[in-house]
């Protein structure tokens, strides 16, 4: 069984290519993103309380969406394998992912990361914008902020994945098959 952590900041291309990894081998797949919109579009508790912040580029408080995702999680007992997208974040997002897996007897494989320059990310993501009815995605101030909360807080938390050597990293730059080749390539050698 293998559980992969998908990084890379807003735009990498990260939804994209969950799309192929899920049809190529079966993962579940775990969108922290996804399942606020899901809660946003419901006008459940949880989805009127993390629109505040999805709105501002701001990231959901960490209780919140460790919560979320553990309840998540546990709904899938027979599956072959996670796909983690939008999660961890933080590190002590990580740390709590790491922990809640072990009572599971399950641990990460690997973070996989996408590596995008800023230019690109923000024009895919005002790309996006135009079509996918995403406010976060509309408007360049809310896109600015988010990369720079990627860029001070989320970048680190490869660091987690470095100490136990389970870091990958990876061009997210070219095709969308080229990209999607390459990691399968990664994947297999896990
Ligand atoms: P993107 O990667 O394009 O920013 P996502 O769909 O992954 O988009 O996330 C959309 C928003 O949901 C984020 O900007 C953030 O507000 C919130 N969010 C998603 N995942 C997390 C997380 N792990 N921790 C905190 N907030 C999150």
């Amino acid at each position: 069984m293998k559980n992969i952590v998908l990084f890379g900041p807003p735009g990498a291309g990260k939804g994209t290519q969950s799309e192929f990894l899920v049809a190529e081998y079966g993962f579940v797949h775990l969108s922290t993103g996804d399942i606020f919109r899901q809660n946003i579009s419901q006008n459940s508790e949880l989805g009127i309380l993390a629109k505040t912040f999805i709105d501002k580029g701001k990231l959901v408080p960490d209780s919140i969406t460790i919560d979320m995702l553990k309840s998540e999680l546990l709904k899938y007992s027979d599956s072959v394998g996670f796909l983690f997208d939008g999660f961890p974040r933080t590190e002590d997002q990580a740390e709590a992912l790491d922990v809640f897996l072990a009572k599971e007897e399950l641990e990460i494989t690997a973070m996989i990361a996408l590596e995008v320059s800023n230019d690109e990310l923000k024009y895919r993501l005002l790309e996006r914008g135009k079509v996918s009815g995403r406010s976060d995605d509309a408007n360049p101030e809310i896109i600015d902020n988010r990369l720079k909360i990627y860029f001070e807080e989320t970048d680190i938390v490869k660091r987690h994945y470095e100490k136990q050597g389970k870091y990958i990293a990876l061009s997210g730059m070219g095709s969308v098959n080229e990209i999607s080749t390459v990691l399968k390539t990664k994947i297999d050698r896990l």
